[in-house]
């Protein structure tokens, strides 16, 4: 079997664009939360495609559906009105507030539709810059490298789109000093997920709010990765302002990831009072919600309604930061930092322990190939930071497997 993978390696090699810097793992199937290489090696996944996979790999009604509405009908183009699509546009508003969404591919796509819509609101009055946060994450298209908040994704592609820029977060006065007459947005993630799970405070989020009120600015989140009931509740913002009588609503959200389950789709609420902004002809995308996706999607909100997921999401997500807490009590010079909400969960290690052997690849890195030895997959962030983004119905047996391969790991550092 060493040689099935081998031969795939050779064949990404010579034919796929080198752009990423893969893990030496092929990976065939999975079932629920586990995946299994080529060589039939079995790995618990943690990483859930990177807070994609929601009800995790193989899952029956996902499968099903995407088989009976396949029978039915894939694709027709947004020349034509379907019932999915129609159906998963008022359980998006339902979760959220009077609305409207459009639908799209991933969360580049659903940032950009975000840019357009910021852009077209301030456009009468000459306003169109958007300020986004330091270490913030929105995409890889040429808006979404210009509004990410990382030097490393805009190196390389300039000149860098203009009408972008970027401040510290968590950092209210920081932004209120940023905004200018040609301010038409703000743009941030209510959890900051690639840069190492940092949370906006409930403070931050109001004050934003505020904000933008004074000067009249549209208030976007990107919800790509801590959205769909990660956290426990549909989107971040709500999980952060749960616990106070806040008056809190955003104007506009992008969501992808986890909305398919791995079908692909992406989309963007954008809040009734700025529904007509991007009127017929303004917008589009030929895959935008066809009624396959849109029926998957439908499909993985009623299995997490159906069977609670999101307080699922939040016991295992306590269970698990109370645990990795325990470890970093007993580990304070390997683990630095356990933070997280619901199963959206970052592990802080101290970069400059002399474990850390390979100097080509960041800590981030060696940790995460040495969760692979023990049969976890772990997704790094920032250069010594691991996430654990699984799927909404982990279990806790899951949980206490991938605690156990975390400790043995971190016993290893220890040295
Ligand atoms: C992954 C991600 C994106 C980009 O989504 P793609 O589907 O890869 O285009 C945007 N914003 C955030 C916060 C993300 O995590």
């Amino acid at each position: 079997m060493q040689n099935a993978a081998s031969e795939i390696h050779e064949l990404f090699e010579q034919f796929v664009v080198p752009s990423y810097a893969r893990f030496d793992l092929v990976l065939e199937r999975g079932e629920g939360s586990y995946v299994w290489d080529v060589g039939g090696r079995r790995y618990l996944d943690l990483g859930g495609g990177i807070a994609v996979c929601t009800l995790g790999h193989a899952n029956p009604e996902i499968t099903g559906t995407l088989a009976e509405q396949s029978q039915k009908l894939i694709h027709v183009s947004n020349l034509y009105y379907t019932e999915p699509q129609a159906r998963l546009a008022k359980r998006i508003v339902d979760l959220i507030a009077p609305g409207r969404v459009f639908f799209c591919n991933s969360g580049a796509e659903a940032n950009e539709g975000l840019f357009k819509l910021a852009r077209k609101f301030g456009h009468d009055e000459g306003r169109y810059e958007i300020i986004t946060a330091v270490d913030s994450f929105h995409g890889r298209t040429l808006a979404g490298i210009a509004a990410t908040g990382q030097e490393k994704v805009k190196k390389g592609f300039e000149p860098i789109v203009p009408g972008f820029k970027q401040i510290p977060f968590n950092d209210l006065e920081a932004m209120r000093a940023a905004i200018t007459k040609s301010t038409a947005a703000i743009l941030i993630e209510a959890i900051q997920g690639e840069s190492g799970i940092t949370i906006a405070t409930p403070e931050y989020l109001v004050g934003l709010r505020k904000l933008c009120d004074e000067h009249n600015l549209l208030l976007l989140l990107d919800e790509v990765q801590a959205g769909h009931f990660r956290t426990g509740k549909f989107h971040s913002w709500q999980r952060i302002l749960e616990d106070g009588d806040f008056d809190f609503l955003p104007d506009g959200i992008s969501m992808a990831k986890a909305l398919g389950g791995g079908f692909p789709i992406g989309a963007f609420w954008v809040r009734e009072k700025f529904g007509g902004l991007l009127s017929a002809g303004t917008h589009a995308s030929t895959f935008g919600g066809t009624p396959l996706a849109c029926a998957v999607a439908e499909r993985i909100l009623d299995v997490i309604e159906r069977e609670d997921l999101m307080a699922n999401a939040r016991r295992i997500g306590d269970f698990l930061v109370d645990r990795l807490r325990r470890i970093q009590g007993k580990y304070p010079r390997v683990m630095s930092d356990v933070r997280g909400l619901g199963l959206m969960i970052g592990i802080e290690f101290e970069p400059k322990l002399s474990t850390f052997t390979n100097e080509e690849k960041s800590p981030a890195i060696q940790i995460v190939n040495r969760l692979h030895e023990k049969g976890v997959l772990t997704v790094p962030a920032a250069t010594s930071v691991i996430r654990l983004l699984p799927p909404l119905n982990s279990s806790e047996s899951e949980a206490v497997e991938g605690l156990h391969a975390i400790k043995n790991v971190v016993d290893e550092l220890n040295g």
